[in-house]
């Protein structure tokens, strides 16, 4: 089967049909084989008997038209992550269900990974028709911000249209609400070679946005989760403990010169501060304290990896 398109959907009933007409006009005009996956979110709408009446009245033998159907709803991450997990075409697309992503762009998102090489292609909505000030411009800020902590070149990290090789679904775990970042997903899984094309973005005809403003955020958040995870999640003891150990050696390093100088002016007869009563003494005393904490903090974060499952998981490109 050539192509698998993913299409996760939360109460979006009234475009499901237009969606599908359009993606298998396209499908057939270039002869793909191909499959559907729907996947509802726990729509509370008929978005469900619409897609197996979908089903039930396709005749397309080089289409099958795919349902999954959550008992509720989970977040687009989670449909992202079933839908990979059925997906059997050789390339996987994703697309919105809404119609603000178009269809007509699959052809060349498959020519990009098959031809190209492209391991991943991200769509790019450069004239979008969205809320200008709730939407575009925070997600420009978003997407300056994600391109410096991801190192990936890309102008719309989060746009909903997206192509993959086949590997690369099956490698990454989508999780939480990290379907924002799937590119970084893939990137730290080893597949570098990321491309992005220029997409046509559409209004939306039916229904409301399904995230508000906390969008951003909830991804500021979990971009700082990631980029952690990535960096010291394998070694948490690299960061915690050389944070701890700086900061008991400062502290201590203090004592000692607050001890020393109060030694000092005792056997040279000079008044001077108690040292319970020095500012000093106290910030010291606190830096050791916490630099014992996180020390020990990085200790049973090791600890805790040692008992994970998928310490040992490596990605084998290949073997001969
Ligand atoms: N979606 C989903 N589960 C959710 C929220 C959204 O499957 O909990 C789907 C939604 O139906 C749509 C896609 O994710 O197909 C993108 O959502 P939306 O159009 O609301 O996002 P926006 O275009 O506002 O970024
Ligand atoms: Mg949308």
């Amino acid at each position: 089967m050539d192509i698998s398109i993913i299409v996760p959907l939360y109460n979006e009933a009234e475009s499901l049909p237009k969606l599908y007409e359009w993606i298998a006009r396209v499908m057939k005009e270039n002869k793909f084989s191909y499959e559907v996956i729907f996947v509802n979110d726990g729509s509370n709408d008929n978005s469900w008997e619409v897609i197996t009446g979908l089903q039930a009245q396709n005749t397309d033998k080089n289409a099958s038209v795919r349902g999954i159907c959550f008992r509720r709803n989970y977040g687009k991450s989670a449909a992202l992550y079933c839908g990979f997990k059925a997906a059997q075409g050789d390339v996987v697309i994703t697309m919105d269900a809404d119609l603000q992503d178009s269809p007509d762009e699959i052809p060349e998102l498959y020519r990009m990974i098959t031809e190209d090489g492209f391991d991943l292609v991200s769509g790019w909505k450069q004239k979008r028709y969205d809320n200008a000030l709730t939407k575009n411009l925070p997600s420009k800020l978003f997407n300056a911000t994600a391109r410096k902590v991801t190192g990936i070149q890309l102008h719309d990290m989060n746009c909903g249209l997206k192509a993959y090789r086949k590997d690369v679904v099956k490698n990454i775990e989508v999780f939480s609400e990290m379907h924002r970042y799937i590119p970084y997903l893939a990137k730290n899984a080893g597949f570098t070679k990321i491309g992005e094309k220029v997409v046509q973005h559409r209004k939306r005809e039916f229904g409301t946005s399904k995230f508000g403003i906390n969008r951003f955020v909830n991804g500021y958040l979990d971009l700082m989760t990631l980029w952690f995870l990535n960096k010291f999640g394998k070694q948490p003891m690299h960061f915690f403990g050389l944070v701890g150990s700086l900061m008991f050696f400062i502290g201590f390093i203090a004592v000692l010169v607050v001890g020393g100088m109060k030694l000092y002016a005792l056997s040279h007869g000079v008044q001077a501060m108690l040292v319970g009563v020095n500012p000093y003494f106290h910030i010291a005393i606190l830096m050791m304290i916490l630099g014992c904490m996180l020390f020990l903090a990085g200790f049973l974060a090791e600890l805790v990896i040692r008992n994970s499952p998928s310490r040992n998981d490596y990605l084998i490109k290949e073997e001969i």
